[in-house]
């Protein structure tokens, strides 16, 4: 018997333990510092309907989700956004996001050009960017700098940092693209136009063998379908795939304890580790840390002190999420219709507000029809003023920006504040590299003990359910080699 203990119940860690439960030679204990499990997941009553207070959909388009919504019987509930319109706010005006972006490229010339996103001459860098020579990819480098190179500064501004950067609450001048746009890593890799690698993707939900004869072509032609919705939800939030996890591990005999923070672990000699929580001791041969990299760091540090310390660097964006609930709003000179999932703002506008989501549009199981539910996030890696505002001050800045770009002025019904402390990682060019070598290192140290998690795999849930499934068999695989 194999006693797997997985430290911390986000969804990476429950993905771990469910991929591990059913197994008669493996026993499993999820241990959770907070009350509840979910992690960054949290569904909560508001304003009568159920309403997620982080994430609020996955992409669809990766298979990981979706298939552990499968496993646990809940594919046949999963729903797609009611629209696929959306927004972003640029000097004081909202305008229509052309169809076909992929993490923000353009794929559609004419939908782009109707869009008026780009200014004439932008809207050219786009179309004369498949005929354009370039290097090769090598290695990792800034989302942003591949992008302008390829597109344009107008393209990154207004589309792509918008979109990659909103994400992962970051900047694109500092994200890698092989963890934040891996797609369009693949087709700079080959060489390949970074518009014809979207457009790939929007049709195939990939870049399978990114093709490089592409000079010469018309940049992209086809206003081609692309398969199935890109974003997947439960109705009644994603808060019911915790529920579902923590219900399918109890039932297959899984240990589950919340109010549990793993305070400290050790080797145990020959085999297996202690850990230690404030209630007590829990013994392990393998422990998958599933926690953001600064909870993991300090728990590693007295054994693996190199792992720990690329651990304890990786930066973080804080943000809050803030939940209002209006009236039926007039829809007239100042209000426009709400007739998309919401919109985006480009950085550098000087907005405290990064997006609006109209949730109410956005999802047809949050339309009563007689009340409008917005989500509004606010902070980015590199602007601290979220933090700096107490509630009541961050509700009374969003409410002014709500004015300005929505014309609401009307007081909410309701409003809820979720703040998210330190919860984006901000992977720079060549962390994956960095976490190769950190898990090489925890190999060696500490056989048994695997990282699972955003801080890994990257923020996206299925990305997050993958690493927990992988550090699930990773963790098993090893579990009679001694800690050195
Ligand atoms: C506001 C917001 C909106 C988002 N929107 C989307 C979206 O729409 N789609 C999408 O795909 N992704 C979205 N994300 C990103 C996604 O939610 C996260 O990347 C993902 O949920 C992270 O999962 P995780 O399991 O790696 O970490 P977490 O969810 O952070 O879980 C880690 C857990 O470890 C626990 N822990 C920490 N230390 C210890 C310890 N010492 N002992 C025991 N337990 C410990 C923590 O309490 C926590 O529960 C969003 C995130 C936020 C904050």
């Amino acid at each position: 018997m194999i006693r797997v203990a997985v430290v911390g119940g986000g969804i990476a860690g429950l993905a771990a333990a469910h991929h591990l439960a059913d197994r008669p030679d493996v026993r499993v204990t999820v241990c959770e510092a907070a009350a509840r499990l979910g992690g960054k997941i949290r569904t909560e009553d508001f304003a009568d309907v159920s309403l997620d207070l982080g994430p609020d959909a996955f992409l669809a388009r990766r298979p990981e989700a979706v298939e552990l919504c499968r496993e646990l019987g809940l594919d046949g509930e999963l729903v797609p956004p009611a629209t696929s319109t959306a927004y972003v706010w640029r000097r004081g005006r909202l305008r229509r996001l052309p169809a076909g972006l992929v993490l923000g490229v353009p794929t559609r010339l004419g939908s782009l050009a109707r869009s008026r996103v780009l200014s004439p001459w932008g809207w050219s860098r786009v179309a004369l960017e498949p005929l354009l020579p370039g290097r090769k990819l090598r290695g990792d480098e800034a989302l942003g700098a591949v992008v302008r190179r390829r597109l344009g500064n107008e393209a990154h501004h207004r589309l792509v940092d918008p979109l990659v950067g909103g994400i992962n609450a970051g900047d694109t001048d500092q994200l890698s693209i092989e963890m934040t746009a891996p797609s369009l890593a693949t087709a700079a890799r080959a060489g390949c136009s970074l518009v014809r690698g979207a457009a790939r993707v929007a049709r195939a939900g990939s870049v399978p063998g990114c093709p490089t004869a592409h000079r010469g072509r018309p940049a992209v032609g086809a206003d081609e379908p692309a398969q199935g919705p890109v974003f997947l939800t439960l109705p009644g939030g994603l808060g019911c795939l915790v529920e579902a996890l923590e219900f399918r591990l109890v039932g297959a005999g899984a240990e589950v304890r919340t109010g549990a923070p793993v305070t400290v672990l050790e080797p145990t000699g020959r085999r297996g580790y202690r850990l230690h929580l404030e209630t007590g001791v829990l013994e392990a041969d393998a422990v998958v840390l599933a926690t953001p990299a600064h909870d993991a760091a300090p728990l590693l540090a007295p054994h693996a002190p190199g792992s720990a310390a690329t651990l304890a660097s990786l930066g973080y964006a804080s943000v809050a999420l803030v939940a209002l609930a209006f009236p039926p709003l007039p829809v007239g000179a100042r209000v426009p219709p709400l007739d998309g999932s919401g919109f985006l703002v480009a950085r550098g506008e000087g907005r405290l507000m990064t997006a609006c989501s109209w949730a109410s549009s956005k999802w047809s199981h949050l339309d009563r029809g007689d009340q409008v539910v917005l989500r509004v996030s606010a902070g980015r890696a590199g602007d601290a003023r979220v933090e700096a505002l107490d509630d009541d001050a961050l509700v009374d800045r969003l409410r002014l920006e709500l004015g300005e770009s929505l014309g609401i002025t009307v007081a909410p019904s309701q409003v809820r504040v979720a703040r998210w402390t330190r919860a984006f990682p901000q992977y720079a060019p060549g962390h994956r590299p960095r976490m190769t070598a950190t898990e090489a290192e925890l190999r060696r140290r500490l056989p048994g003990v695997v990282l699972a998690g955003a801080a890994l795999a990257g923020v996206g849930l299925p990305a997050c359910i993958a690493s927990g499934r992988r550090a699930a068999e990773l963790a098993t695989a090893v579990p009679e080699q001694a800690p050195g």
